[in-house]
Formats: structure tokens, sequence, C-alpha cells
């Protein structure tokens, strides 16, 4: 059955129209998990000393429904973010939201909302579970008490004016994660330490930042707020994931379909002077980075203190290869042979 669509404004900026609901969850230690609640969308009432405010105990999650071309509605890998949404809150020393609470209340907003899935190419319903610490108490410690919530809001077309690489600033002086900081887990935390860093940048001219590691800068680990890949002449390279790398799920996604085009992909450290060096001797193919938000983002440009390295105004054969793919199979008009969609029954 078709649902009639919420027409999308032409002027829809990513994460400014919301849905009618929102659907949330209570925790306190003397009564665990309340049942979810789904309701209109709405200001939440806070106590200032929720230590949310003071001590940022807050993670989240970022994931996409899609309108199928059968005119369904799937959503994209949701048990893969409710993992990573327990391991982010396990590392904070949040209260875990049980699995099946968080795919319960996930399908229960795009169900209340399924109208707002808009069915234009490249669209989608963005879908954001968040968890916040809201026991209003000063002291340092884990709180005991949370808030759940997730909400949504239709996104348009990521690359409306055309799938266009970006120019990327190598990032050595600022640091986004250290070696056993909160790099793997989703946190507001990770954000807010990549914002300065990312601001120089759009000054002078960039789109984002590459981020090195930060004891020594030469070892690359994600570019923005994406995983990153880079591709050789006869390698594609892949960081690990570790404790400054997030385990994309989109990453995770991009693994398999290069696996499946045949191409030789390896998760490996790799560092700047590599990259660079291979340019030099003409074997840089392309550079992209991958996440929910843009799927996949090419790389046309890295900027560096004393140089710019060029890779060209035209996406790579290979992120538009997996961004069609990708696309396609989120739609429905190509096989899901991985079994990544969760159609809503
Ligand atoms: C969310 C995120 C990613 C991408 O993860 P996806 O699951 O592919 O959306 C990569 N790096 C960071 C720092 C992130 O927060």
């Amino acid at each position: 059955m078709k649902t009639p669509k919420k027409p999308l404004p032409a002027d829809l900026k990513f994460g400014t129209l919301f849905t009618d609901h929102m659907v949330s969850a209570r925790f306190d230690v003397e009564h665990g998990w309340s049942a979810m609640e789904v309701s209109p969308y709405g200001k939440l009432a806070l106590d200032p000393a929720a230590s949310v405010l003071h001590y940022g105990q807050a993670i989240f999650e970022g994931m996409k429904a899609f309108s199928t071309q059968d005119g369904r509605t799937a959503i994209f890998r949701p048990e893969r973010h409710a993992k990573r949404f327990a391991a982010s809150a396990e590392r904070t020393c949040m209260e875990q939201v049980p699995e099946q609470l968080f795919l319960d209340a996930v399908l229960a907003l795009v169900r209340a909302d399924e109208a707002y899935v808009p069915d234009a190419a490249g669209t989608s319903l963005y879908i954001r579970p968040t968890l916040i610490a809201t026991e209003p108490f000063l002291g340092v410690r884990p709180a005991q008490q949370y808030l759940f919530f997730v909400i949504a809001c239709p996104v348009g077309p990521y690359y409306a004016e055309g799938f266009k690489p970006v120019s990327i600033w190598v990032e050595q002086e600022y640091v986004r994660a250290a070696q056993g900081g909160l790099g793997s887990a989703k946190v507001g935390a990770n954000y807010v330490a990549s914002l300065y860093a990312a601001e120089q940048a759009k000054k002078a001219g960039y789109a984002q930042v590459l981020w090195t590691d930060a004891v020594e800068h030469r070892y690359i680990d994600e570019v923005g707020t994406m995983n990153v890949f880079i591709r050789l002449k006869d390698e594609v390279i892949t960081p690990p994931i570790g404790s400054t790398t997030l385990a994309g799920v989109t990453r995770d996604s991009v693994l398999t379909l290069i696996k499946e085009f045949g191409l030789r992909v390896t998760e490996r450290r790799i560092t700047v002077d590599e990259v660079v060096e291979a340019h030099g001797r003409g074997q840089l193919l392309e550079i992209f980075g991958t996440g929910t938000g843009a799927v996949i983002s090419p790389v046309g440009k890295l900027g560096f203190k004393d140089k710019t390295i060029e890779l060209g105004k035209e996406a790579g054969e290979l992120s538009l290869r997996l961004f069609d793919e990708l696309q396609a199979i989120q739609r429905g008009t190509k096989a899901d042979r991985h079994d990544w969609l969760r159609y809503l029954g």
C-alpha cells in the first residue's frame, strides 16, 4: 500500500524539518526501563542539574528509512545500529537501551510518520535515536536516570548539485580522538572535539578535515565524520576499527560491496606519507568518505600547510559505482543480497 507522501519543501536543509511524532522511554535504577511512548514531537523538560548538561553523557545513532520502488518502506540495517548504540552506552557508562526496545522504538516512529518517508531519488527519512543522562545531580559519577528518544527528519538528495568531490584539509595539529579515547563510540563529545578544526578548515576553503593520529599525526583515521577509503592502483585501503575510528555501518556495507566487485580491500593503517608517495608515482586513484548521511563522499583535493594534491574534479569510478549500488539496494531496485533491509510489516 502506497502512503500519500508529505511534500518536501524546496529549500529543505538537512536536519531542520522534523516529523509529527517522537518515541521515548525512561530509565531509573528503581524501575528499570519504562514502556516506550509515541507522542507528538515536542520540547523536553529537563532539570537544570541534569548530568547531560554538565558532564556530557550523550550518545546517538543516525540511520535511514527509504521508500522502496514497490511502494513499501524499509529501514537500512537497524540491528547493526542498535548494537553500536549499546556499545556507545557501555563506553560512556550509560544505561544500555535493550536492543529490542531500540528496534521497536525506531519502527514505531517510522510507522507513525511513514507519510514523511520521501520517495524521490536520493531522498530518505533520517532517524536519530538519542540517549541522555537526566539525573539531577552534580557529583561526578555515571547518572542513574536516562531518557532515550527517537526523532526523525525527511532529507532531500545529499548531492542536489551533483555527485562532486570536495576539498579536504589534512589536519596535523588538532585532534578528534586519541588512542584509548572515545573515538569508537558515537558520542556528542567527539563532535564538539571536531568543530574547531573543521571551522578553521572551512575558513581556508575546505569542506572538512582528514583526521590523523593524535601522537604523530602520520596515520589516517577518518575524514570529517566519516570513515575513509583510499584506492591505490591495486589495493583499496581503510584504517582498521580501533579506539580512534568508529565502526561505520556504511563502512561495513562498502567493504562487502568492494569484495563483491572483486577488488582487493585491506583494513590496515596507512600514513599520509604513503598517500603522498603513491600520488607521486601516479598510483593514488581515489579517496572517499563513507557515512549514513552522504553515503559516499568523494575527495577531490587534499590540502597541507605546504602543498596540495589534486585528485580530480569528477568523482572516481569506484566512488560512483559504490554510491549507485548502495542506493539501488536501499531503494529496492537491486536485490538485497546481504539482508540489509528491514521492511515495515
Ligand atoms: C556516524 C559516524 C561515522 C559513519 O558511520 P555510519 O554508520 O556509516 O553512518 C563515521 N565516523 C564517525 C565519527 C561517526 O560519528
